[in-house]
């Protein structure tokens, strides 16, 4: 039976030496790190994410300079407010919360985040240091599997390692940074035939799909590292409860699997607290200019 990479601990632990970290800087530096996360309309998915970043900003003494904006905000005046964060000295990481209402143009404003405040790491400068290997901010949830993995001695190097998804958000980044760790990467998409073939040869296996129970048993390679990026909420079929499940078939992939991340507790738990190391990490290289 797999052992579980827990991601919740990690988490907990990171957050507690965060805290640390910023309790000895912010009397040297004269100010605490600062976070802008800012959010247009009401998704209630997405107020609730903002919720979750802020409480955990609060708890490492990170300060927020958060703006909730109407659902009828102007892209103007989403640009005016990121225009005056990039300014503001208080602030060292600024981030929008996705998604934007439709008539926003998303891209446009994410552009606009200046680089060294790029607290999720998708800026266009960011993700191209990511491809040249150079020092950046790099992308929250492909960043934490990478310390999860570390966490338990799992190196990469040597390994073949599968990423099954290829957004700019996961698949992507992740991969570019299994490549860097010395994995011979193969990503797999909605257009990879023999799907199940491919995922077998992994040592290490990373689900980024948005499907409940793509990845079953059979198309994993007995002794693999599985690590499950996905998040969706289905019913549950005997208790008629919503809950969230990953993208892979968790009780038998168990058995075949060495290690497997639990969802939730594994890669999810990892994301807002590698938003919170970015911008102390930014918070830092501010000061050491
Ligand atoms: P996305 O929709 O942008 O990308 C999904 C990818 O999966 C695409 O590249 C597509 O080619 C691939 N795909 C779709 N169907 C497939 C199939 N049948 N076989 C193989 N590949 C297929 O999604 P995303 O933003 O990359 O997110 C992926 C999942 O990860 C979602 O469930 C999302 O909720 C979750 N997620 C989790 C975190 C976290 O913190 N844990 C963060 C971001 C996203």
């Amino acid at each position: 039976i797999a052992q579980l990479l827990d991601g919740k601990a990690l988490a907990q632990k990171m957050q507690t030496e965060l805290a640390t970290q910023v309790q000895s800087l912010t009397p040297q530096y004269g100010r605490p790190p600062g976070l802008a996360v800012l959010m247009v309309g009401d998704n209630p998915a997405s107020a609730a994410y903002v919720r979750n970043k802020e409480k955990a900003c609060a708890a490492v003494g990170i300060a927020s300079f958060g703006k909730h904006f109407p659902n009828e905000a102007t892209q103007a005046e989403v640009a005016d407010m990121i225009a005056q964060l990039n300014a503001d000295d208080r602030v060292d990481g600024i981030l929008v919360q996705l998604p934007l209402p439709d008539h926003l143009d998303s891209v446009a404003l994410l552009n606009q985040i200046h680089p060294d405040k790029d607290a999720d790491g998708l800026h266009p400068m960011n993700l191209g240091r990511l491809v040249r290997t150079e020092p950046g901010l790099r992308s929250c949830t492909p960043y934490g599997v990478m310390r999860l993995l570390e966490a338990y001695n799992l190196d990469p190097a040597g390994k073949t390692a599968v990423v099954v998804g290829r957004s700019i958000l996961v698949g992507k980044p992740i991969a570019l940074m299994l490549l860097d760790a010395n994995a011979t990467v193969t990503i797999a998409h909605s257009r990879t035939p023999n799907l199940a073939e491919v995922t077998r040869s992994a040592d290490i296996l990373v689900a980024a799909v948005g499907r409940p129970n793509l990845i079953t048993a059979d198309m994993v390679k007995p002794g693999a590292i599985v690590v499950d990026v996905g998040i969706n909420r289905i019913t549950d079929e005997t208790t008629g409860k919503s809950r969230l499940v990953g993208d892979v078939d968790f009780n038998a992939v168990q058995s075949v699997a060495e290690y497997l991340t639990p969802v939730p507790g594994g890669v999810g738990a990892m994301t807002v607290t590698m938003l919170l190391h970015n911008t102390v990490w930014s918070y830092q290289q501010r000061f050491q200019k």
